[in-house]
């Protein structure tokens, strides 16, 4: 736990807001990039080319931005394979220690726990998700890309994506949600390994606001983990103090649960 706090502490407590196209979110990808890669894994920069905008009130640059694509050693695209993803990236006046730099810190525990894991995951740190205006086709633009340039063989064996976003709000219990308009498979299997370890969930239908999304807008079978709603969202009230150790763990634990047994 101690790792995934200090994690949360570095990237809202000492690189601060960073939006998509700013440099602070240059240095937040090179520290996610130098993190994946001590633990083992071959890091890929993909690029994405995303338009100026509004976001969240403030407006943003156009730029080119890396998601950072983390493969284990050995990792073939064209084998079965499952995605965990978070965004890296923050609205331009919050720190993010919730939104997002929670998803991004359980991802790279889970990264560190699962390095020599026989199933193989790949983990994906997005950029800009965050909205940079109005609509579904202004917001998402790492998680899209990488979406949109998988070819057939790699949607083949691409199984299953969850996305880490807002894992750490005190809740009484974890949402496991679906946009509703695609399978809800991937959800239930979190679920059922959610009950077998003893951690509450909450399941909704209707949440398109991840880049879960991207891959349900591709057909392509997803869920997202979190969403507790919490007073500091989308502000400079967004700090390290708003994550809750308890819920953290909490989804450390399903998706251990997950990522140790077959897809
Ligand atoms: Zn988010």
């Amino acid at each position: 736990m101690e790792r995934v706090l200090d994690d949360i502490r570095h990237l809202a407590g000492e690189i601060g807001p960073r939006p998509g196209t700013s440099d602070a979110y240059a240095e937040a990808a090179d520290w996610a990039a130098e993190r994946f890669t001590e633990l083992g894994y071959t890091v890929d920069r993909q690029q994405v080319d995303v338009p100026a905008g509004t976001s969240w009130g403030i407006r943003v640059r156009a730029g080119r931005t890396p998601n950072i694509i983390a493969s284990p050693p050995g990792f073939d695209d064209e084998a079965p394979h499952r995605i965990v993803g978070a965004h890296l990236d923050t609205v331009p006046q919050a720190p993010g220690a919730e939104d997002n730099a929670s998803g991004i810190a359980v991802m790279l525990e889970l990264a560190r726990v699962h390095a020599q894991s026989e199933y193989p995951v790949r983990f994906i740190a997005f950029t800009s998700e965050e909205p940079r205006g109005p609509g579904d086709n202004l917001h998402h633009f790492g998680s899209r890309a990488y979406v949109e340039r998988l070819d057939d063989p790699e949607r083949d064996a691409m199984r299953a994506m969850v996305s880490l976003d807002r894992v750490g709000a005190r809740g009484a219990a974890v949402p496991l949600c679906t946009g509703g308009t695609g399978t809800d498979r991937v959800r239930g299997r979190l679920s059922a390994l959610a009950r077998g370890v003893d951690v509450p969930t909450r399941l909704c239908d209707d949440n398109r606001a991840s880049d879960h999304w991207s891959f349900e807008r591709g057909k392509l079978p997803s869920a997202r983990v979190g969403s507790v709603p919490y007073a500091a969202y989308h502000s400079a009230r967004d700090v390290p103090k708003v994550v809750d150790e308890r819920q953290l763990s909490r989804v450390g634990t399903i998706m251990s649960a997950w990522l140790e047994r077959a897809g």
